[in-house]
């Protein structure tokens, strides 16, 4: 009997999709050895070969990157790379490696980078260190193409693709550029992990908690992805093209509906103004909706761009970057959120030491206290990308009063630094923190008074209050948002915020549910910071709906016990804006 052919898993992030799989295989950790035999190191020095192809294509995709976001001088160090890959002498002695040692390529790579670094650190000077990482770098990046060889397109293909992999990461939502991308399948991935994030805020079709999935795909299979429902069709036959082609012109419909609807203010059905604002991750974000929709950007994640890049951006590079992003944005605010790498955000040029809890350890704020420099530039890039603008700061994964005193502190420094060098900044710049670590919250009378808005990372404080990491595949159905836990955490938070006049939002992903964003207002939230893609759906559901219906909302779902009671209390809602 043939298997059926649909499969059923956990919706990530909505939308319908259709189109060939590529399934992407993730690089393992280390770096594999193997003998080659005599017969074949031919064939190894060929795999080496396109491997350098493809590492420079790699580059070359980046520096046109680089130079369309930023300049055409930030991005040289693209092409410096990519000159370094076609020196022929390191190639020649990557190929005697492997004749004389019979000895797989990556081993081969492997060993030339370690006697790049070796050979060069020793040397005194920072800018003899900084050409020593550029030197092996590029080689970085085939040791990457020779691990990813089983994944390898066709180059300068256009071909656009649904991505499968076994585990959903961030580096298989970005395995291919956004415009290629239709939609990402997994075996298994968190609802609310890094990588789901991203699929939301590209506002590509999703699905996970599909087990065995890969052994029953080829490359090229035609499949079908409908992000919404969590189902994936296999080969799709005729009829059920025929259907998902009107199913997604309804889809389509709707959204142009909403989106029109969209260009009213952000307000309840009895004219109370709320705020319906987005997270973006780069300046690409703004080709997906339309500014004047929401009230801001309630969250720029700005370690994105700094993962986009081969090492730490300028002062220069950010301020411009930060400057177009604000000049997009104006006149309305942009909170910009300093850089929150760890866990698994990692920046390809920073080593960090290998942590065994990362989500509990070397975070957020906490890199930025103790590598300062880093925290300075980026203070300063941003208040002189400020001035004129209506930028606001936000502080992430901060755990107590200490650390927000020690950022103002060097805040200020920067700040009179600026001034005495002759730059014109803001003489206010709003500073807020993220509340996602459970201590703020059993102190956030005490800390409230020391900022100027409290944003809600809901993401993080999850999996903090219910200790469920929140990227870990196993466990990700005890993650629940829902969690009577969390509710009354969150009401407590927007009633303290709102006894200390604070303005308070929720920019972490359970808001880019309507009935949640709903309830989350009838708790005393002044606003919401969603994924582009679901900007349109909330503002309808706010439009549609008392202030007074939020608030029982609010008290019915607060009453509940189970998680199962507060998603019955939400249903009913989700009913009514059907
Ligand atoms: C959050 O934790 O909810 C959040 C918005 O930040 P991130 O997802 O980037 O950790
Ligand atoms: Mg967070």
């Amino acid at each position: 009997m043939a298997r059926a052919r649909t499969i059923h898993g956990t919706s990530v992030s909505p939308g319908l999709a259709i189109g060939p799989v590529h399934v992407v295989r993730a690089a393992p950790d280390a770096v594999p050895t193997w003998s080659v035999a005599e017969v074949d190191v031919g064939g190894e020095i060929e795999r080496l070969r396109r491997a350098v192809a493809v590492a420079s294509e790699e580059l070359l995709r980046r520096q046109h990157l680089v130079a369309r976001e930023s300049s055409e001088r930030d991005a040289q160090i693209f092409a410096v790379h990519r000159m370094i890959l076609a020196d022929a002498g390191a190639t020649k002695e990557v190929e005697d490696t492997i004749r004389g040692e019979r000895v797989n390529a990556e081993t081969a790579v492997h060993q030339l980078i370690g006697r790049l670094e070796q050979t060069l650190r020793g040397l005194e000077g920072n800018s003899v260190r900084s050409y020593s990482a550029d030197l092996a770098d590029p080689w970085r990046e085939v040791l990457q193409a020779l691990l990813n060889v089983a994944q390898a397109f066709p180059q300068g293909s256009q071909e656009k693709v649904v991505l499968a992999a076994a585990v959903l990461t961030p580096q298989v939502v970005t395995a291919v550029e956004r415009g290629r991308l239709l939609g990402v399948v997994a075996e298994v991935g968190g609802r609310f992990s890094h990588a789901a994030v991203l699929a939301r805020a590209f506002g590509i079709p999703c699905v996970v908690g599909l087990p065995g999935l890969l052994t029953r795909l080829e490359q090229g299979m035609v499949i079908s992805v409908d992000g919404g429902r969590g189902v994936v069709e296999l080969r799709p036959d005729a009829d059920q093209v025929v259907e998902f082609h009107q199913r997604r012109s309804r889809l389509e419909a709707r959204r142009a509906s909403l989106s029109e609807q969209a260009d009213l203010p952000a307000q309840t059905a009895d004219g109370v103004r709320k705020g319906v604002l987005v997270n973006i991750e780069s300046v690409h974000d703004f080709d997906i909706f339309d500014v004047l929709q929401s009230d801001g950007v309630g969250l720029l994640r700005t370690e994105f761009l700094y993962m986009e890049r081969p090492q730490f951006p300028s002062e220069d590079e950010q301020f411009r970057m930060y400057r177009r992003v604000l000049e997009r944005m104006a006149p309305k605010p942009l909170t910009l959120r300093t850089l929150d790498i760890g866990g698994d955000k990692r920046l390809s040029y920073f080593q960090t030491p290998h942590e065994v809890n990362p989500a509990l350890g070397w975070r957020g704020i906490r890199v930025s206290l103790q590598w300062q420099d880093l925290l300075r530039v980026q203070l300063r890039a941003a208040l002189r990308a400020g001035f004129g603008n209506e930028l606001r700061l936000l502080l992430p994964m901060v755990g107590g009063l200490e650390e927000i005193e020690a950022v103002h502190e060097i805040f200020g420094g920067v700040r009179d630094g600026l001034i005495d060098q002759g730059f014109e900044v803001e003489r206010d710049t709003p500073v807020g923190i993220m509340v996602e670590v459970p201590s703020v919250l059993f102190a956030l009378d005490r800390i409230a008074p020391h900022v100027d808005f409290l944003s809600v990372g809901t993401n993080d404080l999850v999996q903090y209050i219910l200790a469920v990491d929140r990227d870990n595949p196993w466990v990700a159905k005890l993650y629940e948002p829902l969690h009577p836990a969390v509710v009354r955490a969150l009401a407590n938070i927007a009633q303290v915020a709102n006894a200390a006049r604070k303005p308070c939002s929720v920019c972490g992903d359970m808001a880019d549910d309507p009935a949640t964003a709903l309830l989350l207002f009838g708790m005393g939230f002044d606003s919401v910071s969603v994924a582009p893609y679901f900007l349109p759906e909330i503002k309808s559901a706010l439009r549609r709906t008392k202030l007074a219906d939020m608030r029982q909302l609010a008290v019915d779902a607060l009453a509940q016990s189970s998680v199962e009671g507060v998603k019955r209390v939400l249903s009913s809602i989700r009913e009514s804006l059907a």
